[in-house]
């Protein structure tokens, strides 16, 4: 992989101006800019310290409180990496590909920032299996993780006075990368009677002409759905009335025990242009190697144009991706980890979803609508009319961890009041 980039200007044009093949008629009816829907208000320079905070600071939160004794060890139903727990394992052929990466010697140097070619083709090929087109090296920007394909991909949308559609629940990073980006969030709400599946004429009603994008998150966090053939077509069906594309988190693509198989976003890359962020992350259970991709599913060629190219490409400049042997590792992690290895995987985590459904629903106050069918996590309903002295999702959560020493994660944490979530990945 070879290009320039010190002679070449910076011309600042937003990914989301490719897009200008499609006219956007205004619609009416518009919307105030309100960066904080997770609480707090205004814009400005603080938007993104008040467009609330990461999973990961309120379970530090919760953390402080807690009094780990004899009697009551802490559990953690909280965070989900499931790399802490003996029966996660990652796949030992993958660890081992990493050393000889490491051992070679030859790996020490700086990759390209887009990511190491046989990286990047790893990821094409593994992505491609199941579309029904091709992708190539190009289309695959390797990232610190999903976590930086975020960013990437909020980053590139965004413009002056843009606005993203989220999914509510939803994952937080989301809206403290688009308060850092100044990109205006619009939540749409996940319906829980409809097994979190959206009502897309509402998600369609939110929008306007600086609407940039549409997120999906599938298998879905914090909820554990796993989304059918036919919704995943309706998004892209919006998403093309939209004139917008779709943002496909796959972070935990494949990994879904439930009825419904999962099918990825980039399936109706035809129908709207798709960037999938992912990682190995989960599906190997590797959080801490910090390996992701960001990847133009668009055979429709919107985000090729040379010009989007490379301005993705200054971008990746600034970052500083996984390092240069884990990259060059990534096709033999992702060839030689078994079949056997993800089934197991699977395995458990379905395990982990039926006794998460089975007891949950068995506690007064408590409620899981549906059995999680993916993912790491499930949504569980509060009814404080039965409890006593709790005011709300949040109260719960910390009595529980003070009183308990169990951690699970406020629902208002993730813009869903009086519910919780239960990561039942241990
Ligand atoms: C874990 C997670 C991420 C971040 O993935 P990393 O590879 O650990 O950075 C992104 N999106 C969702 C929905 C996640 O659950």
């Amino acid at each position: 992989m070879s290009y320039s980039t010190g002679h070449v200007e910076f011309i600042p044009i937003p990914l989301a101006s490719c897009l200008y093949l499609y006219p956007i008629s205004p619609s009416p009816g518009g919307h105030t800019f309100s960066p904080t829907h997770f609480g707090g208000g205004g814009g400005g320079a603080m938007a993104e310290a008040r467009a609330g905070s990461s999973i990961k600071g309120t379970i530090g939160l919760l953390m402080g409180i807690v009094e780990e004794n004899d009697d009551k060890r802490v559990i953690s139903l909280g965070m989900g990496d499931p790399s802490v727990y003996p029966c996660f394992r990652s796949p030992a052929l993958a660890e081992q590909a990493v050393v000889e990466a490491l051992r070679c010697g030859k790996l020490n140097g700086y990759a390209p920032t887009v990511g190491l070619v046989n990286a990047r083709k790893a990821v094409a090929d593994y992505l491609a299996r199941d579309l029904p087109y091709d992708l190539t090296a190009d289309d695959v920007y390797i990232t610190s993780g999903c976590t930086q394909a975020i960013d990437v991909a909020l980053t590139m949308l965004t413009r002056s006075g843009a606005n993203i559609l989220l999914p509510r629940p939803g994952f937080p990073i989301y809206e403290l990368t688009a308060g850092f980006r100044h990109l205006e969030v619009r939540h749409y709400d996940l319906v829980p009677e409809r097994n979190w599946e959206a009502d897309l004429e509402a998600v369609e009603s939110l929008a306007d002409q600086n609407t940039v994008g549409v997120v999906v998150i599938n298998p879905g966090n914090p909820c554990g759905n796993v989304y059918s053939y036919q919704y995943l077509k309706n998004v892209a069906e919006i998403a093309k009335k939209l004139r917008v594309p779709v943002v496909a988190d796959e972070v935990y693509g494949h990994l879904a025990f439930g009825s419904h198989p999962f099918v990825p976003m980039g399936t109706f890359g035809v129908t709207a242009p798709v960037l999938t962020l992912g990682s190995l992350s989960k599906r190997w259970i590797v959080p801490g190697w910090r390996l992701g991709w960001f990847v133009t599913m668009d055979p429709c060629g919107a985000f090729k144009q040379p010009k989007v190219v490379e301005r993705i490409m200054k971008y990746c400049d600034t970052m500083g991706g996984p390092p240069t042997f884990l990259q060059a590792a990534v096709p033999n992690i992702i060839e030689q980890t078994s079949e056997a290895f993800h089934a197991k995987t699977l395995d458990q985590l379905e395990l982990g979803a039926d006794i998460l459904y089975e007891v949950v629903n068995d506690i007064l106050g408590l409620h899981c609508p549906y059995k999680p069918q993916g993912a790491m996590a499930a949504m569980v309903k509060l009814d404080l009319s039965v409890l006593e002295d709790i005011s709300d999702d949040m109260d719960f959560s910390f009595k529980l961890a003070k009183e308990e020493n169990v951690i699970v994660v406020p629902g208002v944490a993730l813009g869903l009041k009086g519910w919780l979530r239960f990561v039942f990945s241990i």
